[in-house]
Order: C-alpha cells, then sequence, then structure tokens
C-alpha cells in the first residue's frame, strides 16, 4: 500500500517538473496539443471510474496525474507565441535571444555569436 502511495507522489511529481520547465524557458515548440488533450481526457474518465469504484487510492492518482496535465495544457496555450528563454542566455544585436547550441543568430547577419560578444554587458556599460 505504501509503495502505491510512493508511486503516486513520483508520477505527480514528474509532470510537475516539466511544468517547472516550461514556466523557466516558455517552451512549447515541440509540445503536443492532441497528446496532452487525449492524456487529460483518458485520465479525467478514469478519474470518474475511480469515483463510481469508490477506490481512493486510484481517485487520488487519478486526480493528481489529471490536474498538472491541465496546467500543461494551459501552459501550451499560454506561451504558443513566446519564445524560449534562459535568464542566462546572452542577447544579440538584434535584441533576439540566442540559445546556447545556436552557432548563428537565425534572425540576423551578424557575427555575435562567433565573436562571444555580449551585448548584455555592453548595454549595461554604456549606461554607465
Ligand atoms: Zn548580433
Ligand atoms: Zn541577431
Amino acid at each position: 500500500m505504501i509503495i502505491s502511495w510512493i508511486a503516486i507522489f513520483i508520477l505527480a511529481l514528474s509532470y510537475w517538473f516539466q511544468i517547472w520547465k516550461i514556466h523557466l524557458h516558455k517552451e512549447v515548440r515541440d509540445l503536443s496539443i492532441p497528446y496532452h488533450v487525449l492524456l487529460a481526457l483518458g485520465f479525467g474518465m478514469l478519474t470518474y471510474q475511480a469515483y463510481l469504484d469508490d477506490s481512493t487510492i486510484f481517485l487520488v492518482k487519478q486526480i493528481l496525474t489529471t490536474l498538472p496535465v491541465i496546467v500543461i495544457i494551459g501552459q501550451i496555450l499560454y506561451h504558443r507565441k513566446d519564445k524560449w528563454h534562459d535568464d542566462k542566455d546572452r542577447f544579440c544585436c538584434c535584441d533576439h535571444e540566442i540559445e546556447p547550441d545556436w552557432i548563428r543568430c537565425p534572425y540576423c547577419e551578424c557575427d555575435c555569436i562567433e565573436k562571444g560578444k555580449d551585448h548584455e554587458k555592453e548595454r549595461e556599460d554604456s549606461l554607465r
């Protein structure tokens, strides 16, 4: 019984790690809406079945996994037009954020990445 509760906790927690990642990076380009909607539907139906069956542990499990999936659907819709973001990333002279593994800026023809320029720092210096 205790193993089941631990498993439920781990399962639910795994979704919240995904939610936290999306929150940090606003990265939803690769997340599929149909996948998450079907997941939420399936989990939701099983939640109802668990309620009918009067199974507490099954009901808790279903609620704890359905909720975060619904949150992720909300995040996908909310961040649909957002671009990748990380506080550690540099910015190009064209003001777009440069992702860590990029070797050149896809938005302009500059050589910022090649030359390792840090426009954030330059901007701060020019304000001084
Ligand atoms: Zn640049
Ligand atoms: Zn650029």
